[in-house]
């Protein structure tokens, strides 16, 4: 008797929290569909193994012992794509060999898995050699589209023999370009997004600690007037940007949230460079801290803004909760990001300067101005446009029913 086999994709992430977040999310979302997850990770920032029970995990020696990742050179980059193949593949062969003797005994009340395929963050494009000599189909998350200047930006954009694309977007927001890139790579193309509102569980998939005393901070504050800072989990700034920010926030006079992530002051551990008394002096009005639920901050009643470095899961993690925003992007696909936020869908604000001044003004300008009432109410537009296309027959579903008709369909 054939053996009735659940399917299994193995996830391969890109260690960093823009990266893992949504490959985690994508886990979830296909575990949903009856897929089994495996994780296959680097021991550098490896995922929370608690937050996920319905995963299964396998550690890959990365090589990467002793070397500063915070912020990854290319070189980095490349040497974690070198050193990942040996395990991967050893891993990959030890399960296909292990499905092969159970399909060999034949047991009638065996209940196995079958590999589907690999799914991979397009960072790490190493799994597309390792997927093609074991003869396994593989399939790229792109988390975000890189601009192919570099060397290897080229690398991530080519997806090599893989068989498909997943996309953390909807059809319905960016038709035309997604089109367009569909044109280009000839391939099977699945906008599935956003993924933080696809997945069904909400777990948290975050690699530092959260401090979940600033949701105590924002219940004491009025409805809609906090400001919400912060550039992420990759972004260095100096202590200039630091200073002035600190002074364009206090001058503004709005209440604000400030994520200062330890490390991301360039020269500085974690906010030392901040002006003396600076806490003091702001007192309730303001709240700093090290890293935040950011989810459940901009879905917070008292949030009305978010001065972001525009990263695209903030991007939509914002939109989504219909936060207009202030764009302060610093690299790669942030600075697309932002042009669109503002001058395409118009609902941000671009940061042309750092500076105290233009800080507290654009600052003044989101909260309480009638231009910052016109982002409101695009944004609440564009998260309506979101729901619409999130609703059962919609794109994302649709296109969620046929991604999970073509991994079921893959020759293994
Ligand atoms: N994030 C968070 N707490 C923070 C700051 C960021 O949980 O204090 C999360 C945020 O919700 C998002 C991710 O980190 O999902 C950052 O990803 P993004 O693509 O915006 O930027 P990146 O960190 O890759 O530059």
């Amino acid at each position: 008797m054939k053996i009735q086999r659940r399917q299994s994709v193995v996830l391969v992430p890109y260690p960093f929290q823009g990266h893992v977040t949504p490959m985690l999310q994508l886990g979830s979302i296909l575990h949903s569909q009856g897929f089994s997850v495996i994780v296959a990770h680097t021991e550098y920032n490896a995922p929370n193994y608690s937050n996920h029970p319905e995963f299964f995990f396998h550690s890959m020696n990365d090589g990467l012992q002793g070397i500063d990742m915070s912020f990854p050179s290319l070189e980095n980059i490349y040497d974690m794509n070198e050193n990942c193949k040996v395990p991967l593949r050893d891993y990959l062969v030890r399960m296909m060999e292990e499905e092969e003797e159970e399909e060999e005994e034949e047991e009638e009340d065996a209940r196995g898995e079958q590999l589907a395929c690999i799914i991979y963050d397009n960072v790490m494009f190493f799994v597309d050699e390792v997927a093609t000599q074991l003869r396994l189909p593989s399939i790229v998350l792109r988390t975000f589209i890189p601009e192919p200047v570099l060397e290897f930006c080229r690398a991530m954009s080519d997806i090599g023999s893989s068989v498909a694309t997943i996309w953390n977007t909807m059809q319905d927001l960016e038709n035309s370009m997604l089109l367009c890139l569909q044109g280009h790579y000839k391939v099977p193309f699945f906008p599935i997004g956003p993924f933080h509102k696809m997945a069904p569980l909400a777990s948290s998939t975050s690699i530092l600690q959260e401090d979940n005393s600033c949701i105590e901070w924002l219940d004491r504050q009025a409805p809609n007037s906090v400001v919400y800072v912060s550039l992420g989990s990759l972004v260095r700034i100096d202590d200039k940007e630091l200073i002035e920010t600190a002074w364009g926030l206090a001058n503004s006079e709005q209440p604000f949230l400030w994520v200062i992530r330890p490390g991301s002051i360039s020269g500085f551990q974690w906010a030392e460079a901040l002006p003396d008394g600076f806490e003091r002096m702001i007192g309730e009005r303001g709240r700093i801290v090290k890293w935040a639920p950011q989810k459940q901050v901009l879905a917070h009643p008292a949030v009305a803004g978010f001065f972001t470095h525009c990263g695209w899961n903030s991007t939509l993690e914002s939109i989504c909760e219909e936060v207009p925003l202030i764009c302060r992007p610093l690299f790669a696909d942030q600075l697309v990001n932002a042009r669109y936020l503002s001058q395409i869908y118009k609902v941000g604000f671009e940061l042309e300067v750092i500076e105290r001044t233009v800080i507290e003004k654009t600052v003044r300008k989101l909260m309480i101005s009638e231009e910052g009432k016109d982002l409101k109410k695009r944004v609440v537009e564009m998260k309506q446009n979101i729901v619409v296309g999130m609703l059962a027959d919609s794109s994302s579903h649709k296109n969620l029913n046929d991604l999970v008709a073509f991994i079921s369909s893959l020759p293994t």
